[in-house]
């Protein structure tokens, strides 16, 4: 490799020895950036692309920001805190989709003393329910 190459890429890696870099929530702001892009790209509306416009500017400032920040405990923090929210959102998905593909051999009902969601077999006739959370034990049809 050349000699001036290696020689800024060691000044580049000893730029960065102390700073953030790169993380999930920088690669989400990256990609609602592209998004704003896109918007901006082809829409003819001047509010829209005003808007835009100024969102994308802002996305860049933070992303460069966070990218080069030394304060690495507080960036990891709102990574933390990014992937925490993101895990809650697929988790409400995933909780309608199952409940949605298993609709036919599943009864869902909450308990009428907790409020606590659960599930029965269906076609059983009316059964004892013990809910697992209260321990309130009820009558449930299927
Ligand atoms: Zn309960």
């Amino acid at each position: 490799m050349k000699r001036w190459l290696v020689n800024m890429m060691s000044k580049f890696e000893r730029f960065m020895r102390y700073r953030y870099g790169q993380d999930q929530l920088n690669n989400f702001l990256a990609g609602c950036y592209l998004v704003l892009l896109l918007i901006r790209t082809f829409s003819k509306i001047q509010i829209v692309v005003v808007v835009s416009y100024t969102l994308m500017s802002l996305l860049l400032i933070t992303i460069v920001y966070r990218f080069f920040s030394k304060k690495k405990i507080q960036r990891s923090r709102e990574n933390h805190h990014y992937l925490n929210f993101k895990y809650k959102i697929r988790a409400f998905f995933r909780r309608y989709t199952n409940r949605f593909s298993n609709r036919s051999t599943y009864k869902y009902f909450k308990c009428p003393n907790c409020q606590q969601q659960l599930r029965v077999p269906k076609k059983r006739g009316k059964v004892s329910v013990t809910c697992p959370k209260c321990h309130h034990v009820f009558d449930q049809k299927t």
